[in-house]
């Protein structure tokens, strides 16, 4: 594969991640996303949290300006969060890794830019869940409503069919929703119950099945170890979406080799 795609790939991910922070960073500050509209006079371009000033296009370059500013703002010399590269980062490396995994079994068509486009989505979608949760504690609606509408489309239109997208709908939906309903919200809240429907919507079955496992089975072992460590209590409050969220993009990119490696176990 020539290596100048996957460098363009990589590029792309790091600007798709710089939007994702400006995204998060604006759905918590309930700063609209788009000028011109109902109260976009409060738009701005992107900012410094801490003191406010307009942050210059050469200090906003993916991960680049963290290192050049050697992680300060420029203006009041304030730490800038570790997030920001962070998700920049990650997110090219994912987008990386899915194209190279598509790009090995793909005919070259359609459907291989459209599953790209597919995958790159869920992964975008997944990496500001995943913050999202981790530091407030919340799974948005305004993210996975949205999200569950664009999956059905994009499946649908790569020939997933209907009953397949309906019954993995409902099996990750209805999978927190038993659970919500028998603690009466007290293991898992309501925004659990919508991002199981968007996980059995962006990879039906059986990812959605794989997607579940994979992320208890994570979250079991990361709970466990921060017992161990003392760094939480049993019984402290677990932000699920940010195991589910890895546990998709897991699933997403390696359901067939997780799925034949538990069968051959038998
Ligand atoms: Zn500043």
């Amino acid at each position: 594969m020539p290596i100048l795609i996957l460098i363009f790939v990589f590029v792309f991910g790091l600007i798709i991640g710089s939007f994702l922070n400006c995204l998060i960073w604006r759905l918590h500050e309930k700063i609209p996303l788009i000028p011109f509209t109902k109260g976009g006079d409060k738009w701005k371009r992107s900012y410094c949290p801490k003191c406010r000033k307009q942050i210059a296009w050469y200090d906003n370059i993916p991960v680049l300006s963290f290192i050049v500013l050697r992680g300060k703002c420029r203006k009041c010399g304030k730490a800038i969060s570790w997030q920001y590269p962070a998700v920049e980062f990650i997110t090219g490396v994912l987008f990386v890794v899915s194209f190279y995994l598509s790009y090995r079994v793909a005919i070259y068509d359609l459907s291989f830019i459209i599953k790209l486009i597919r995958d790159w989505f869920i992964i975008a979608v997944m990496i500001v869940i995943f913050i999202y949760d981790l530091r407030w504690y919340l799974i948005l609606d305004v993210i996975t409503l949205p999200a569950c509408v664009i999956a059905l489309i994009i499946n649908l239109w790569l020939n997933y069919s209907w009953q397949n997208l309906l019954i993995s709908g409902i099996i990750g939906g209805s999978f927190f929703l038993i659970q919500f309903v028998i603690s009466k919200g007290k293991w898992i809240g309501g925004g659990d119950i919508r991002l199981g429907l968007l996980i059995g919507l962006a990879l039906g079955w059986p990812g959605v099945l794989v997607a579940i496992i994979i992320s208890y089975f994570i979250g079991s072992a990361v709970g466990l170890s921060l017992i161990a460590f003392g760094k939480k209590k049993w019984g402290s409050e677990v932000p699920l979406g940010v195991f589910l969220a890895v546990g998709t993009i897991i699933t997403l990119f390696w359901q067939t080799q997780i799925l034949n490696w538990y069968l051959n176990m038998f």
